[in-house]
């Protein structure tokens, strides 16, 4: 079996293509204001730097701009809350994105709530995901958005089939399994405490590695014919998921780099392209 190579950097690159055309669009009317992201980091963390960086520069792509946000190490919660107030109160702002992780002395689910809801195109907000959870209107916790986006980009058939996801992080697994629960697909959730978890994996249809540990979901728990779906990303290019022995058995996988990663920022920008149609109704 030759094995369907879920690509979400072509897939990103093409939404991107399409999203510039909905930028113009919104730029010529609003009198030449272009839809605007706001990235907050907090601290100097150099990997949240380089996140930030990227969604900074795909904006620049689709002909958005950024409000580029940087707040020391040693800011306060009620500081933050400030800046989210004012971006919230911002009309030229139409999203916001707070960086994760925010440094420790930061209540950062306070933060992220303080964020309104018009404007958490990143999708993290308890409002959104209790929304989202409900089939309401809402942007999706990016990452388990784009991952969902690709599976329906290529046609994946989810309903019925059996998801197991292995991680239930507020930004990742938890959003992802309602998704794919909302996709009709029966869902099983994993994690640091679940026994048997080879068991449970080799029933996967759909399988979504969210650990955070490299190759940690070994190849021989993956059924034949599963569809794979690796979010994590490690030195070395390897994911959470050790995929290169069952590659040939599988049906679909999402390389790594170039699957889950891209279609995390696309869906940012596209759900920041979203909300500044939407500001203009
Ligand atoms: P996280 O917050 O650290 O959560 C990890 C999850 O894995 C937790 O729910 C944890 O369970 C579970 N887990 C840990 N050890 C386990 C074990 N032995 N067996 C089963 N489950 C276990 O990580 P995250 O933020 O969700 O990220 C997960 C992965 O996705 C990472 O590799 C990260 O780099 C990647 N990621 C990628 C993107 C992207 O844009 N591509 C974005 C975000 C994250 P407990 O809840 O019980 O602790």
């Amino acid at each position: 079996m030759s094995a369907l190579i879920l690509d979400g950097k072509t897939l990103a690159a093409q939404t991107e293509a399409e999203l510039a055309k909905r930028v113009a669009i919104v730029k010529e009317q609003s009198g030449g204001q272009a839809p605007i992201l706001a990235t907050i980091l907090v601290g100097g963390d150099p990997a949240s730097a380089t996140y930030v960086k990227m969604k900074q520069n795909a904006c620049k792509r689709v002909g958005m701009e950024s409000i580029a946000v940087e707040m020391s190490e040693q800011t306060t919660t009620e500081q933050l809350l400030e800046k989210i107030a004012e971006l919230n109160s911002n009309p030229n702002c139409h999203g916001i994105l707070l960086q994760h992780p925010a440094p420790p002395q930061i209540d950062e689910r306070a933060c992220f709530d303080a964020i309104a809801l018009e404007k958490d195109v990143d999708g993290v907000t308890c409002l959104g995901f209790g929304r989202m959870a409900m089939n309401e209107p809402a942007y999706g916790s990016a990452t388990p958005q784009g991952i969902m986006r690709i599976l329906e980009g290529y046609n994946i058939e989810m309903a019925g089939k059996h998801a197991v996801v292995v991680g239930r992080s507020p930004i990742l697994g938890k959003p992802m399994s309602l998704m794919l629960l909302n996709a009709n697909a029966t869902v099983t959730i994993c994690h640091s405490k679940t026994q048997n978890l080879p068991e449970l994996i080799k029933q996967a249809d759909i399988l979504v590695g969210a650990v955070g540990r490299p190759e940690f979901i070994k190849a021989e728990w993956i059924k034949d014919g599963a569809v794979v779906v690796d979010a994590g990303y490690h030195p070395g290019g390897v994911g959470d998921i050790e995929l290169a022995p069952p590659v040939d058995r599988v049906a679909a996988y999402t390389p790594v780099p170039g699957g889950v990663g891209p279609m995390t920022i696309n869906t940012l920008i596209l759900q920041s392209v979203e909300a500044a149609e939407k500001s203009l109704l």
